[in-house]
């Protein structure tokens, strides 16, 4: 890809990275935070657990293909499974409740996380973040969230994916540490995730480009907060 300027927003480059749980990689500017948030709430006896951190664009890309494919299940607004639209626009709205744009995912930052609570897990439970589980399981994990970041007391986290906020379904397991999110974006352009796209070999990818500055109204700058 031949594209100028800071491609990082995009999930492109080489970010700096630490390994901070097992297989799960964040910027290294959140560290301190990080372990800050992790420490307090071990004192309220949640043990945070990364399910998900940084994510290149390539990752990304898989997944959008391989839900456009049928490769991977496609989901509806309420979670089951769906038939795959042959239409191309209804196929990528179809892919856009569960998933977001390769190169505009906030998981491309690297201070975004999925988290849950480890202590409240059940021995060989798969977690497979969905709402039921912040009402179930980790309730009290997210109550303490919660709490902390009203009181702005999570040491910059906060969540991003909330009701009324752009047309992502809320994501109560997605954190994110605001101060460095935001200095990531700053060089995000649109401009630039054409160009991105353009070169690359995403599934529909005629309609996405024929509908960017909307998907960008719905999907991408009601989270850049
Ligand atoms: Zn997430």
């Amino acid at each position: 890809m031949n594209i100028a300027g800071d491609l990082l927003p995009y999930g492109l480059g080489t970010p700096r990275l630490v390994e901070y749980q097992q297989g799960y990689f964040v910027d290294s500017e959140i560290v301190e935070s990080l372990n800050k948030l992790t420490k307090d709430a071990e004192t309220h006896g949640f043990k945070l657990r990364l399910e998900s951190a940084y994510r290149p664009f390539e990752k990304q890309l898989s997944i959008w293909n391989r839900k456009a494919a049928g490769e991977l299940p496609l989901l509806d607004a309420n979670g089951n499974p769906m038939e795959r639209p042959q239409d191309e626009e209804e196929l990528m709205y179809a892919i856009l409740t569960w998933s977001a744009l390769p190169g505009a995912s906030r998981h491309h930052l690297g201070t975004d996380l999925d988290v849950v609570d480890a202590a409240a897990c059940p021995v060989g439970y798969v977690v497979q973040l969905t709402p039921a589980e912040c009402e179930g399981m980790f309730r009290r994990f997210h109550e303490y969230l919660s709490e902390h970041f009203s009181s702005n007391a999570a040491f910059g986290f906060n969540r991003v994916f909330v009701p009324g906020r752009g047309k992502i379904r809320p994501e109560g397991w997605h954190i994110a540490h605001l101060p460095t999110s935001r200095k990531r974006l700053e060089s995000f352009s649109l401009e630039t995730l054409r160009q991105i796209y353009e070169a690359s070999d995403m599934a529909c990818k005629k309609v996405v480009l024929a509908r960017l500055p909307q998907l960008a109204e719905e999907f991408i700058y009601p989270y850049f907060i």
